[in-house]
């Protein structure tokens, strides 16, 4: 999920960040999704034009009924658009391997109560709210007479936005709420004045979803806060899961990118992991965060250097292992060494949590039969079968994408 929410600079550094939660809250509770209770609907809410917000939109919930329901605010065109696309079919758990827990130094974090296998989902969620990205431009807030890159502009348009969520707070049910308010609010200026928005910049994930045709009101990006997703503190080095938005079925899942033993915690990035360690510091401090991961702490130059350069290194070890022709075994073996060597460096810095590290394991796979390892190469394809099961990989293929993931 990209990054990105609120126009102003603060809550955007704050974007696709889920910080460490306060100290209050509930223990997970939220386990299953697509339970069809009998509640009635809630009617669509309409936010009227006024003096500053001058695009009309509804506030509706998807689905309309069900255990878990989301809050989401868009045009009507919208809502019909996800409704008629909308399927129930939400994979179910048979298992809960997760639990809402009080950390030393990170508030509460959530961590696996049972073994979780690499590629395996072990969470699948609606969010509570779903909001437009850029809230300026979504609700064409007024701007007569007030400088665009002003602070003044950033303070209208998060009045305006702080309120029509005031109304968004009001359709959730009191569980929801309770939940909700327990998240962290410390991302943004003045979390006082605006504590919704403070929580959803917060807390919330990016979506880019899909428009209906001929409607390009916002550009499909809104922002979702997940349930239980949103207590997942970041990590640098001990990032272990990806995380992933189907709006076909409007829910958020998540899966293991590395083996998850009981009692570990469940993390992953802020950050962009291309940035070298005073970057991140800077970024997560927005957040008031400081990370004491292993990348972290033992950050050097190298590791900065690591940092930039792995994906193009990747890009260049698997366009070598792919050659067609003979390998001269001494190659292959020099190959191999070089592919371990960075694999074990990515390992370390928690890069094995980029999309790239699947080619990692594709150059060991094809060095291993080349070299005429079966066990290894098998344990390779194991592997790259493991990320062919990540939600993502799964969504992509149905849409004809084969081999591709999104993390
Ligand atoms: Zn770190």
């Amino acid at each position: 999920m990209k990054k990105g929410f609120l126009n102003s600079k603060k809550a955007r550094d704050a974007l696709d960040h889920v910080p460490a939660s306060p100290s209050t809250g509930s223990t997970s509770t939220f386990s299953t999704v697509g339970d069809d209770s009998e509640a009635p609907a809630l009617q669509d809410l309409v936010i009227e034009t006024d003096e500053s917000i001058k695009q009309s939109a509804i506030i509706t919930t998807i689905p309309p009924r069900g255990s878990q329901t989301c809050q989401m605010v868009t045009i009507p065109a919208m809502k019909d658009f996800l409704l008629r696309r909308l399927r129930s079919s939400d994979p179910k758990i048979s298992k809960v391997k997760y639990a809402v827990q009080d950390t030393p130094d990170m508030g509460k974090g959530l961590f696996a109560t049972a073994d979780i296998a690499f590629g395996e989902t072990f969470l699948v969620e609606k969010p509570f709210i779903v909001f437009p990205k850029n809230i300026g431009p979504a609700f064409k807030v007024s701007r007569e007479g007030i400088d665009a890159t002003s602070e003044a502009w950033t303070t209208v348009y998060l009045k305006a936005g702080e309120k029509v969520l005031e109304r968004v707070l009001d359709r959730l049910g009191e569980e929801d709420r309770d939940a909700f308010n327990a998240l962290c609010d410390h991302s943004i200026a003045n979390p006082k004045e605006r504590p919704i928005l403070s929580r959803m910049a917060c807390n919330a994930f990016n979506l880019d979803l899909q428009e209906p045709p001929g409607v390009q009101t916002w550009g499909g990006e809104y922002v979702g806060v997940p349930r239980i997703g949103a207590r997942i503190n970041h990590s640098c080095s001990g990032a272990n899961i990806v995380e992933d938005f189907d709006p076909e079925t409007f829910t958020f899942s998540y899966a293991a990118s590395r083996d998850i033993k009981a009692g570990q915690q469940i993390m992953r990035y802020y950050v962009t992991r291309t940035l070298p360690v005073a970057q991140r510091r800077a970024a997560l401090s927005a957040q008031q965060i400081i990370c004491t991961c292993s990348a972290c702490t033992n950050a050097t130059p190298k590791t900065d250097k690591l940092r930039l350069e792995y994906q193009a290194r990747v890009n260049i070890l698997t366009k070598a292992c792919q050659t067609s022709g003979p390998l001269p075994t001494a190659q292959a073996q020099a190959w191999l060494a070089t592919t371990l060597r960075m694999k074990d460096e990515m390992e370390k810095e928690g890069l094995d949590n980029d999309p790239s590290f699947m080619q990692v394991w594709y150059s060991l796979q094809i060095l291993y039969g080349r070299l005429r390892d079966e066990e290894k190469e098998d344990m390779c394809r194991r592997r790259l079968e493991g990320y062919m099961e990540f939600p993502g990989a799964i969504r992509e293929r149905k849409k004809g994408h084969p081999g591709s993931r999104r993390t």
